[in-house]
């Protein structure tokens, strides 16, 4: 909780102008804070009284040891008729086993959907102790009101200490809304994930625009929850020997607590290139000189049955929309083979795809950073080699 001190404070009324919610009052006697106090902490770094200060609760280790196990929100896509979990959902329950194998604790997927959920059992084969299962005519489509109200009452009956969401469009609105809800801590986009000395989660993630790597752990609160985007994990191969528990856990919703609803769905025009699930891609950088060279680069894509991708530099030229580009600000792939054409090796680039199986670099720069992680590199002009590929492709 915010703390003042009303015998120090002057009145200035910094605070109230600091606070980026409308959460402060500065009155004629008192300064007043309410509910919509987010504990952000601008009005305390403002006060040059050091009136303010925030207090936060400390959970003992008692409290945090009664959380326990790795639960992983299994997110359904359509497929037909039916829902069934979405690709990194495997990819968590993966890690997720060798997290739950490192604290000692169960591996629990929990899935939120209607009648029409099938495939849950590969989430036991996957890895998983448990699916634990809120099926509800309300929760057939995604709503952020829906989803947040039923996940946040299975989190707080059976107390996760890991909660992991992938860094899906829904995964990323979802997790926030129930960490504010249950108020505990959030690592977004995470890049790495391991277990310390002291049992703690250690979120690993770029900051400083990808600068450095922070590791974040949450001492205080629990479950300590991460998004993760897809591919940064490989899903192992699934076990149909593994045993299946499949619990239903009813949640209650109304339709008058729902304020959104799907009304249609619409494709988006690249929905043709999906580089999160391709198995090859052939991706173009700065080096491919102009739009037109692009041609080369979709063909040989083609050619190996994959997709064309592209660095930032080239959707900021304009030449390929942002839908299809690779990197920390853009799309996390794991292809089978990347082919890199052109593009330098940038942090930033690298974050997006250095968990692809194979890696192949194009670049007439043999000092060029992305030779460092490609397993095979060709020294030369894009230009030149492309062609030669493709020739050789035909026969
Ligand atoms: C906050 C932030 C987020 C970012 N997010 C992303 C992101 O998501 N994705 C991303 O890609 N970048 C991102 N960037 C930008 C990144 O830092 C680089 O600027 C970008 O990746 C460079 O793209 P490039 O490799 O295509 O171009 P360049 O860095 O210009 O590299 C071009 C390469 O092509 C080679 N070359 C030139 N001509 C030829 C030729 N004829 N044949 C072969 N090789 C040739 C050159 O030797 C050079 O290595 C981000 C930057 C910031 C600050």
């Amino acid at each position: 909780m915010l703390k003042i001190d009303h015998e120090t404070c002057n009145l200035c009324g910094l605070c109230q102008k600091s606070c980026p919610f409308g959460a402060i009052s500065a009155g004629e006697k008192k300064v007043m804070v309410d509910e919509r106090c987010t504990l952000c902490g601008a009005c305390v770094n403002v006060c040059p009284q050091a009136a303010l200060s925030i207090e936060r609760r400390q959970a003992s280790a008692e409290e945090l040891a009664r959380y326990r196990g790795v639960y992983v929100w299994t997110e359904c896509e359509e497929r037909g008729k039916h829902l069934v979990p979405r690709r990194v959902v495997y990819e968590l329950l993966t890690h997720g086993r060798r997290l739950a194998d490192r604290l000692g604790q169960p591996l629990v997927a929990v899935v939120l959907g209607d009648a029409r959920m099938q495939d849950l059992e590969r989430l036991c084969h996957q890895g998983a102790e448990r699916v634990v299962c809120c099926r509800h005519d309300l929760l057939g489509s995604y709503s952020t009101d829906g989803f947040a109200t039923a996940l946040a009452a299975v989190v707080a009956k059976e107390k996760p200490s890991v909660l992991l969401f992938g860094a899906t469009p829904n995964g990323r609105d979802l997790a926030p809304r129930v960490a504010a809800r249950l108020r505990f801590g959030l690592t977004a986009d995470c890049t790495g994930l391991e277990i310390d000395d002291q049992g703690q989660l250690v979120q690993t993630r770029p900051a400083f625009g990808g600068n450095i790597m922070a590791s974040i752990i949450s001492p205080y609160t629990r479950p300590q929850a991460a998004t993760v985007r897809p591919n940064v994990f490989a899903a192992a191969a699934p076990d149909p020997l593994r045993p299946v528990a499949i619990e239903d856990f009813p949640v209650t919703l109304s339709k008058a607590s729902i304020r959104t609803r799907r009304v249609e769905t619409i494709a988006t025009a690249a929905e043709g290139e999906k580089i999160e699930e391709a198995r090859v891609i052939v991706a173009a950088g700065r080096g491919c000189g102009e739009p037109s060279h692009l041609d080369l680069v979709r063909s040989l894509a083609h050619r190996l049955g994959g997709v064309m991708a592209g660095s930032r530099a080239i959707v900021e030229l304009g030449w390929v929309p942002h839908t299809i580009q690779v990197g920390q600000s853009g799309t996390t792939v794991g292809p089978d083979l990347y082919i890199a054409v052109g593009i330098s090796g940038a942090v930033q680039h690298v974050v997006g795809m250095s968990s692809s199986k194979k890696i192949v670099a194009i670049n007439k720069d043999p000092d060029a950073p992305i030779f460092k992680i490609a397993d095979l590199g060709v020294v030369g002009d894009a230009l030149q080699i492309l062609p030669k590929l493709l020739d050789a492709l035909k026969t």
